[in-house]
């Protein structure tokens, strides 16, 4: 395996966003890695994502600017309203307002269209059809063991493995967790659902009893991308985490709900289903010579949308502290467990609290909530988000 630029030899496990955002960081921080993939080809499964401010800062520095403008959609406005009637619960204003606040645009785009900007940036070395299964360290390096009795070595490994990742394992013993929760994704053509009175791109959350879902444009406003969440006692949890699901099971779900949700729901021809888990935060994220990023660290539901966005900040945050480490390998992965850790920690509990809050019954505790919805969505009250670069935290 090759060396880096100042001798260090990196393997990357996983070649997602975490993984390809983490090889991009570490390329810019002057330090090259080999990214080993289970996949035989990298096909990004999932359909939408929202990317805000504290990630779109640091794609545009590894040069996604003027890609991620040719694909992606800057929404004007994020918009809750009520199951029932439509009435609008809260507004945040986006768009222009983002990039004069925290200086960076929020993107609503395709996950296949980010992952593939990634790609084509990363010069790193990618081996597709490397399944990890398992990590050891020793003295001197760190073993990686793959199918079919492959062995690496490399002074650092990071896991980018998603959730059910096997270098995690090398740093804790628990396991994933079921939310109770499956979700429904799914794109439908633009035309075939925009109001002709209301063509402003804006991410729309519909917050009901029990369930919600979220609609926002990607492909440049040509698709309009939907999450719907539905409760399940389900216990299909094991294999595969993500199937084909039937669209009458939505449009079921969904029968009562506001004539708009319907339409769109009714224009879907095809849904993955997914059953949402999430992991408890662990303040252990490295070792000596291991260290995990995105949802191989941190799992957490998606409802304020910060999973990808947290995993280029963990790629951003481990190569900035990496590339100033003069060779002390454990002290720059401890670095950037204590940098992010604590910011991590309080995006994942929003993330589990959005849960109830989100799928409250109409009722007192609905109303209170929709009286506070307003104040909460106020851009700037979202600037300890949306605000945060990461890579300040490693300037000396
Ligand atoms: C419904 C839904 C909506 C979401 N919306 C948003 C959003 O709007 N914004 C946002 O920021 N986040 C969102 N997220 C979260 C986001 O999708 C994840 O946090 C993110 O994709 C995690 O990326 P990752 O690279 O860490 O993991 P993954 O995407 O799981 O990638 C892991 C990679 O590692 C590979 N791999 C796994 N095991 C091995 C192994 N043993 N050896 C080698 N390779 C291996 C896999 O094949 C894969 O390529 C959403 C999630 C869901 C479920």
């Amino acid at each position: 395996m090759d060396g880096g630029s100042d001798g260090l030899n990196i393997a990357v496990v996983g070649a997602g966003i975490a993984g390809l955002a983490t090889a991009a960081a570490l390329e810019r921080a002057g330090l090259r890695c080999t990214v080993y993939e289970r996949s035989q080809r990298l096909a990004a499964v999932g359909a939408g994502i929202q990317i805000s401010p504290n990630a779109s800062r640091l794609l545009h520095r590894v040069g996604l600017a003027e890609r991620l403008e040719s694909v992606a959609v800057r929404p004007e406005a994020l918009e809750l309203r009520r199951w029932d009637d439509g009435r609008l619960l809260g507004r945040t204003v986006l768009g222009d307002r983002c990039e004069e606040l925290f200086g960076a645009p929020y993107y609503t785009l395709h996950r296949a269209d980010l992952h593939s900007a990634l790609l084509e940036t990363v010069r790193s070395d990618v081996r597709l059809g490397y399944t990890c299964e398992g990590v050891e360290e020793l003295e001197r390096h760190a073993l990686l063991r793959f199918s079919e009795k492959r062995t690496e070595t490399a002074d650092v490994v990071v896991g980018a493995d998603g959730i059910k990742s096997t270098v995690r394992n090398a740093l804790l013993t628990d396991r994933p967790r079921f939310s109770g929760q499956v979700v429904y994704r799914g794109l439908v053509p633009t035309e075939a659902v925009l109001d002709p009175h209301d063509s402003v791109p804006k991410v729309t959350v519909w917050l009901g009893p029990a369930q919600h879902c979220v609609f926002y444009p990607v492909s440049g406003g040509r698709l309009v991308n939907f999450v719907a969440t539905v409760p399940s006692e389900d216990p299909w949890q094991e294999e595969s985490w993500m199937a084909t699901g039937r669209v009458e099971d939505l449009r079921r779900a969904y029968t009562c709900w506001h004539r708009q949700v319907r339409q769109l729901f009714a224009e879907a021809n095809a849904v993955t289903r997914w059953a949402l888990h999430d992991r408890d935060l662990y303040p252990t994220w490295s070792t000596a010579r291991l260290a995990v990023v995105g949802d191989a660290a941190h799992p957490m539901l998606p409802f304020i949308a910060q999973g990808s966005n947290q995993a280029v900040e963990d790629a951003f945050a481990l190569a900035a502290s990496l590339g100033s480490c003069g060779g002390q390998i454990d002290a720059a992965l401890e670095r950037y467990q204590v940098v992010r850790v604590p910011r991590v920690a309080k995006i994942h509990r929003e993330s589990r609290s959005s849960t109830s809050n989100f799928h409250l019954d109409d009722g007192p505790a609905q109303q209170d909530r929709d009286v506070t919805l307003r104040d909460v969505h106020e851009l700037h009250n979202r600037s300890w988000l949306f605000g945060h670069d990461v890579e300040s935290s490693f300037e000396s």
